[in-house]
């Protein structure tokens, strides 16, 4: 079974908004084995969006649309598919209560173009919508299916999961499932994983293994397919190990998981607590830890000392050793950890000091950037890392491997 997803909305076209309805629906669809063949986006546009269903028709046998089931005038999925199809429009009138209901309910007067929400396709099932008023539609004419979603997310998502695909399950009966997991890797760049674990790339057939690089990190996302959601996993089980027994050093996580989730994970089963001395990152370290439920348990605070002098007012650094080492230094990064990690007396301390670019930095190369780690007990350590991006994208990786340093 082929589904071609389509987007409807000139703001998609014009790069105002991101289309993550077709994601959202095309991992919905591969949870339940539909093949999704093609994703197309078209503008508020009845002509274009007419040759969009017909070329649509041509290539697939399940046609999703999201967009345009609202109440103003670029709204115009409902009426073109119907045009299409040669189908009517008809009230329906759970909808039309459903709109009443919220007119009542907010104290305003509907308006005449809010009943055009309550049509649906003569002889469809509709999909009520609990988060908004346009109900979806899912009809099938000849050997095609046809579902119309609304646009916005919170509406379109709950409806397609909880309605839509109950409904195709009822058409085509149950599939194969298609099941994922991602690997996610730091220290390691692509080229050099591909090499390491050629041998299990070679082999691939079911489950695939596919490595995708983003800046900074790496991932491998393993593919099964298998009548069950278990027995997929159960394919999925001896690859991962295989591709640990090679590379685990450098997995942090899987799926969802991300540097600074794992590092809180770490921080709070452990009862650690963390600071942070931040130099060219001006705070970045502690905002990602930030962005983690929880972190209060462990990130007691920091300082951002930008310039030279506030590395000595505020973290007491010996004046001595920054002329003789440098600001951009393994010796400036240790005793700037230490320093925070004694003055907010915290089991980590992180500092970052280094050259974000574009111009060179107290001697030092663009993209020079020193990390170091202070832990009680332990002797402080201090990384170096050469990075060759834009003064923005070095500051974001220098954030991911001082995560990365602190839970190796
Ligand atoms: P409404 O009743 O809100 O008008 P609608 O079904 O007519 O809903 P649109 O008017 O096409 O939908 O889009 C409404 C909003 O939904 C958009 O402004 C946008 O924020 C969001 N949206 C629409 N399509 C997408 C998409 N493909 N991906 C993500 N968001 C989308
Ligand atoms: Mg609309």
């Amino acid at each position: 079974m082929k589904a071609e997803i389509i987007a409807v909305g000139s703001e998609l076209l014009l790069g105002q908004i991101t289309n993550t309805n077709a994601r959202f629906i095309s991992a919905k669809l591969a949870e339940v084995g539909i093949d999704v063949y093609c994703h197309t986006v078209v503008g508020d546009n009845p002509k274009r969006l007419s040759q969009t269903i017909q070329l649509a028709q041509q290539r697939a046998d399940i046609l999703i649309f999201s967009g345009g089931l609202g109440p103003t005038k670029d709204d115009l999925t409902k009426q073109t598919i119907a045009r299409e199809l040669d189908c009517e429009l008809v009230t329906d009138d759970e909808a039309m209560k459903t709109i009443e209901d919220y007119f009542t309910h907010v104290g305003k007067v509907m308006t005449e173009n809010n009943k055009q929400q309550a049509l649906v396709l003569k002889g469809a099932t509709v999909l009520p919508n609990r988060n908004g008023m346009a109900p979806g539609i899912a009809i099938g004419k000849e050997d095609k299916q046809y579902i119309l979603l609304p646009g916005p997310p919170h509406e379109m998502e709950p409806m397609f999961e909880h309605e839509a695909i109950p409904y195709l399950l009822g058409v085509y009966g149950k599939h194969d499932v298609i099941s994922s997991k991602v690997l996610k890797l730091q220290g390691i760049g692509e080229s050099e994983l591909e090499v390491r674990i050629q041998s299990v790339l070679e082999k691939q057939t079911n489950p695939t293994i596919a490595p995708l690089a983003s800046p900074g990190m790496v991932k491998l996302r393993i593919t099964a397919k298998a009548k069950t959601e278990e027995e997929a996993q159960k394919l999925i089980l001896p690859v991962e190990q295989e591709i640990r027994s090679i590379v685990g050093e450098f997995i942090y996580g899987v799926d969802e998981d991300t540097l600074a989730s794992k590092t809180t994970e770490l921080l709070l089963q452990n009862d650690w607590t963390i600071s942070a001395a931040e130099s060219l990152t001006t705070g970045m370290f502690m905002a990602e830890l930030g962005s983690e439920a929880g972190i209060g348990n462990a990130l007691k605070g920091g300082v951002v000392v930008y310039n030279k002098e506030m590395k000595i007012e505020q973290l007491g650094i010996l004046p001595s050793l920054l002329d003789y080492h440098g600001i951009v230094s393994g010796e400036c990064a240790e005793a700037m950890a230490e320093s925070v990690r004694e003055r907010f007396t915290t089991t980590f301390g992180v500092s970052l000091t280094g050259a974000a670019g574009p111009e060179p930095h107290d001697g030092q190369p663009p993209g020079t950037v020193w990390i170091g780690i202070a832990a009680e007990g332990m002797k402080t350590a201090s990384y170096k890392l050469q990075l060759s991006s834009s003064r923005n994208s070095n500051r974001k990786r220098s954030v991911q491997f001082a995560l990365h340093y602190l839970i190796q």
